[in-house]
């Protein structure tokens, strides 16, 4: 092969804003078969609006729960989390991080934090799980508008809920049609819900060819297990849940910008900006380079 050329292309893409940390990973995307994208800040914007936020005991007030919430998440990089800090500011409700102890957060899940002696998870079903809560307890919990909905258990107990609502990215179609063009396939894997993964399905045309959501860090990784078999595939993610298939994919892509230090450093491949659009533009320059080592 002849360095130069392999060369020349890799600073070419780094002038584009995509880091490719050597030639072997643009060989692969000459010849990469399966695209699969994270959801959450990845297609979508990862800019949450909170669509509804309530309590649903009456000893909780709508204000002290949205003070637990936005103080626990104001020690949360998530995307949701500065959503649900923003709703309380919205309300004059300054979060206070120093009130909360033990912070921790669980991938796929959601966040806990120990604040004014109470124990309080917020996130999805999973988080309801770890909290001690039964499915049954909280499944009939009347849906709320938007498409990730959200609970809050202070211990085993759901006393409140909320929805949030996120749009796709502009060009996160046309950057799977041009994949299409190409004859890669292009999935989504997301820890977000059912109803969610849909609403982004229908924002983007239903391009995609494989949709999973409500998966952990560990089942995303799982996919892209399952689709190696197939050939080579690059998985694209920002969040600390996208580490694990960034690393298992022949080609880990990082969100630069929003992404999370550890999805950058685990990245075969950074994105320094948000447009996905130079993924395929990406393969288009390997394919060129590797068709003319031939
Ligand atoms: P994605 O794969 O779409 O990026 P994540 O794995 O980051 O999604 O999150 C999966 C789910 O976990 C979210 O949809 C949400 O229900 C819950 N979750 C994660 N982090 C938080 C948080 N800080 N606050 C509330 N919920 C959270
Ligand atoms: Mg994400």
């Amino acid at each position: 092969s002849t360095p130069v050329t392999i060369f020349c292309a890799l600073s070419k893409a780094a002038t584009t804003g995509l880091l490719i940390k050597g030639g072997d990973y643009l060989e692969l995307l000459a010849k990469v078969k399966t695209v699969a994208f994270d959801k959450t800040g990845t297609l979508t914007r990862g800019e949450f609006m909170v669509t509804d936020f309530q309590p649903v005991r009456d000893e909780i007030s709508f204000n002290t729960l949205l003070y637990w919430v936005s103080s626990i998440e104001s020690k949360s990089s998530h995307p949701m989390a500065a959503a649900l800090v923003g709703h309380g500011t919205l309300h004059s409700i300054e979060p206070k991080p120093e009130n909360v102890k033990d912070f921790q957060i669980f991938p796929g899940e959601g966040v806990f934090g120990k604040i004014d002696g109470e124990d309080i998870y917020i996130g999805n079903w999973r988080i309801g799980l770890r909290a001690g809560c039964e499915r049954d307890s909280f499944d009939v919990v009347q849906r709320m508008s938007g498409k990730t909905n959200g609970f809050i258990f202070c211990g085993a107990t759901l006393v409140g809920k909320f929805g949030l609502s996120d749009t796709c990215r502009s060009g996160a179609l046309e950057a799977i049609e041009e994949l299409k063009e190409l004859g890669i396939r292009s999935a989504m894997l997301t820890g977000d819900s059912n109803a969610a993964a849909m609403i982004a399905n229908d924002q983007l045309d239903h391009s995609l060819d494989i949709i999973h959501a409500e998966l952990l860090p560990e089942e995303k990784a799982k996919f892209i297990e399952e689709f190696k078999k197939d050939g080579p595939t690059a998985m694209i993610g920002d969040g600390i849940n996208d580490a694990l298939a960034l690393a298992v994919a022949d080609i880990g892509i990082s969100m630069g910008i929003s992404g999370s230090a550890l999805a950058m450093e685990t990245g075969h491949v950074i994105l320094m900006s948000n447009d996905i659009q130079k993924i395929p533009k990406a393969v288009r320059l390997a394919k060129r380079t590797f068709i003319k080592l031939i």
